[in-house]
């Protein structure tokens, strides 16, 4: 009989471009803390990053969440788009504006490829709009297949992406352990 697994340390990424996003955030952060058998350990600070996809759309709000489930990987996917869809999320443009986005970039050191879930997230290494606040919470980390966090957030140098202004009290520089 193998021992039951433990919680397992899973990294969210968050966007928002549409109905007040650092509002969406903050909302979503709160869902993720309920999710079940779930912790939210770390949110990174918020930033500010000019839209990936097509140009005429607002510029984007963006975060990472740690947590430690004990949820499995696609329970947890199933989980994030329930939370999208509160959001009011809805999927027309490939990449097009959204209330809420929630990716799951890292699921412990796991690989994982099927036609509904790829992690490590196929845009992580690519995105200083993801690694920047993930290189705020675990510089660290390893991404299976790429190497530590820091690495790849240093080697994606986009100036465009910056911390968010502290106009309130969401827009800390630092990450904050929960
Ligand atoms: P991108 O994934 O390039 O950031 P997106 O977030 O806009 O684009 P979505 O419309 O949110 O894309 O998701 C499209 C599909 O991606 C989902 O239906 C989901 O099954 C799939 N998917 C595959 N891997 C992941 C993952 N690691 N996290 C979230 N969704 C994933
Ligand atoms: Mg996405
Ligand atoms: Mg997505």
């Amino acid at each position: 009989m193998g021992k039951a697994p433990g919680p397992v340390s899973a990294w969210v990424g968050l966007g928002s471009n549409l109905d007040r996003p650092r509002q969406q955030l903050e909302r979503a952060f709160v869902g993720l803390a309920r999710l079940p058998g779930t912790r939210l350990v770390a949110r990174s600070p918020l930033y500010h990053s000019p839209p990936m996809g097509p140009p005429d759309q607002p510029d984007y709000v963006n975060a990472v969440a740690m947590l430690e489930t004990g949820l499995d990987p696609h329970r947890l996917l199933a989980a994030l788009q329930e939370i999208e869809t509160a959001h009011g999320r809805r999927r027309e443009r490939r990449w097009g504006p959204r209330t809420l986005d929630l990716d799951l970039l890292l699921y412990g050191d796991r690989v994982i490829r099927t036609p509904e879930l790829t992690v490590p997230h196929p845009g992580l290494t690519r995105r200083a709009f993801v690694l920047y606040p993930l290189r705020d919470l675990a510089p660290d980390l390893m991404v299976p297949g790429a190497g530590p966090v820091r690495g790849l957030a240093d080697a994606c140098a986009d100036p465009a992406v910056v911390p968010l202004r502290e106009s309130g009290s969401d827009g800390g520089k630092e990450p904050t352990r929960l």
